[in-house]
């Protein structure tokens, strides 16, 4: 049988978040992660962006099971979505699956959920998966190896080489080597850091700097960080206790994974170390750290509520120092400036990135990008996880290496790369886009929608009412005028005495056979209004005519 191998990718490749990737046998797919992206700000009311899933839909019964290579949302956050519809077995390491079954419980949702480990190989149709440790800025992340009749792919997962994490366990860059004197036909890498020259630093660096801020705070110290990197919150932890600080938990993301954490056994909490926000109002503040989230200026978390002085246990006042220690991600940069605006207003020492250098990556940097390279040897590369500069760079990369260029696809969602025993061609492009996500709706919300909403959102809505004869189409009442978003009522009345005179005029300009025609009536109206608007006032309001016909 002449089956062919495909590589699909349905997010992530193009943007920084998305993440899903299909790998392809005969009739069998297995997907590497199912991310979700966090909105624009120009997508207004959307909750969520997550891949359209119309390919598989449409070949029902090929998606065997979805494989993730760590927690982070933009590679489990769609898993409900999908799940829902196909109900296949979900692979998950220990703490991934932790945060996965949260996320099933909260969408009430029961599907198979299988945890492995690093180490592990296990059967999914034609493909033989294994997992393979590495280091991130998560417990718990793994790359994968999957063995096809056709070659191995490897897939590295979000990785950096941190000879030196905390957990004292680095990447298996043994068992990478392994694979590539045993072939690797395809290797698919992390492209987020390729802007980086060599390599990115330690988790284990930040110690050092950690505590001397501790030191040097005079008051409490307020740390913010993703819920989800076990390995900073252990930072904090150990620095608190080294330098006699207790630490409080704030915000029910990072109550809940320190539980989870404490739970599988990945966060060492020495006895009494931490205390409750009440118990800590009650200790000097030099003695005190408070661990929150809201590191993204998310408008609901802990820390947001506190610049805004709207949490109900913890005020910040002068002498507190608030450590930042997270990235920005492009898109958050002003909410977590209002942020901090708001926590200098009150006082508060703010230390955060790019100045504070209390923060590291935990993605791999150029030299790391060519050591995986070197390690692996691969036959073809394809970059992931990436914008389209990304991607660009990390073909560069690997063709300096020398990867032949005709070796190294740029793919971008919806771009397939076909492996057979012939060699490997890109083959016409299958459905892929995003989906928004708004409330209870899943892809409701269009581009369509979208553009109406900042119409509206720019130039606000005109209503205009008009009540006709449905025989003669004389003009019974109207047009009345109602608007929201647009300008003052009271001072629109002058405003609308004079555009209500425009749409008369129009209205009477037009034939007679018209007149009794709802549709052309409107179209005289919009047009009427939307002229008027714009000569007096330069504005362009959404404008909604209605005809009544008595
Ligand atoms: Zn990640
Ligand atoms: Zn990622």
């Amino acid at each position: 049988m002449n089956e062919v191998l495909r590589i699909v990718p349905l997010g992530g490749l193009g943007e920084i978040g998305l993440n899903m990737m299909l790998i392809e046998y005969g009739d069998s797919a297995v997907a590497i992660d199912c991310g979700v992206m966090f909105p624009e700000p120009s997508m207004l009311g959307i909750d969520l962006v997550i891949p359209d899933l119309t390919y598989l839909r449409e070949r029902p019964g090929r998606l065997q099971a979805i494989v993730c290579t760590h927690g982070h949302e933009d590679h489990v956050g769609a898993l409900p979505f999908v799940v829902r519809e196909m109900p296949v077995p979900t692979y998950a390491t220990p703490f991934a699956h932790a945060l996965v079954a949260h996320k099933l419980e909260e969408h009430e949702l029961v599907r198979p959920l299988e945890r492995f480990r690093a180490g592990d190989s296990w059967r999914v149709g034609p493909f033989e998966i294994e997992a393979i440790h590495i280091t991130h800025s998560i417990v718990d992340a793994v790359g994968l190896a999957i063995r096809t009749p056709l070659g191995t792919i490897v897939h590295t997962g979000d990785f950096k080489f941190d000879q030196t994490p905390l957990d004292g366990l680095p990447s298996d860059l043994r068992r990478f080597a392994a694979l590539g004197d045993a072939g690797v036909l395809a290797l698919l890498s992390d492209s987020t850091n390729v802007d980086r020259p060599g390599v990115t630093p330690s988790e284990r660096s930040l110690t050092a700097r950690f505590e001397a801020t501790f030191r040097r705070a005079r008051g409490r110290v307020l740390v913010a960080t993703f819920a989800s990197h076990l390995h900073r919150i252990q930072q904090v932890l150990d620095v608190s206790a080294t330098t006699g600080r207790r630490v409080a938990v704030l915000g029910r993301g990072m109550v809940q994974n320190v539980e989870i954490g404490r739970d599988l056994g990945y966060l060492r909490v020495p006895p009494g170390l931490i205390v409750d926000v009440a118990e800590a109002r009650g200790l000097p503040p030099e003695r005190v750290t408070l661990l929150s989230t809201g590191s993204q200026g998310e408008p609901l978390s802990a820390l947001a509520r506190i610049a805004m002085d709207d949490h109900k246990q913890v005020r910040v006042e002068p002498g507190d120092t608030v450590i930042m220690s997270s990235r920005i991600i492009p898109g958050n940069e002003k909410s977590i400036g209002d942020v901090i605006n708001h926590l200098c207003r009150r006082g508060a020492d703010v230390l955060h990135e790019p100045y504070a250098g209390l923060h590291v990556s935990g993605h791999a940097s150029q030299s790391e990008l060519q050591l995986m390279l070197q390690l692996t040897r691969p036959r073809y590369f394809v970059p992931v996880h990436g914008e389209y500069r990304h991607l660009v760079r990390h073909c560069g990369l690997a063709a300096d290496m020398g990867l032949a260029p005709a070796d190294c696809f740029l793919l971008e969602d919806g771009d397939v790369l076909e492996i057979d025993a012939a060699g490997a061609r890109r083959a016409e492009s299958v459905a892929s886009g995003r989906v928004f996500v708004d409330g209870k709706g899943v892809g409701d919300v269009g581009d369509v929608v979208l553009r109406d909403r900042r119409h509206l959102s720019d130039g606000g809505l005109v209503l205009a009412i008009l009540a006709v004869n449905q025989h003669t189409g004389e003009i019974i009442s109207g047009p009345d005028l109602i608007s929201r978003g647009f300008v003052f009522e009271d001072e629109s009345q002058v405003y609308f005495e004079h555009a209500k005179e425009a749409v008369l005029e129009a209205l009477a300009a037009l034939a007679p056979e018209s007149r009794t025609a709802p549709a052309e009536v409107k179209e005289e109206m919009r047009k009427a209004l939307r002229r008027y608007f714009r000569k007096t006032l330069e504005r362009r309001p959404v404008i909604l005519p209605v005809v009544m016909e008595l």
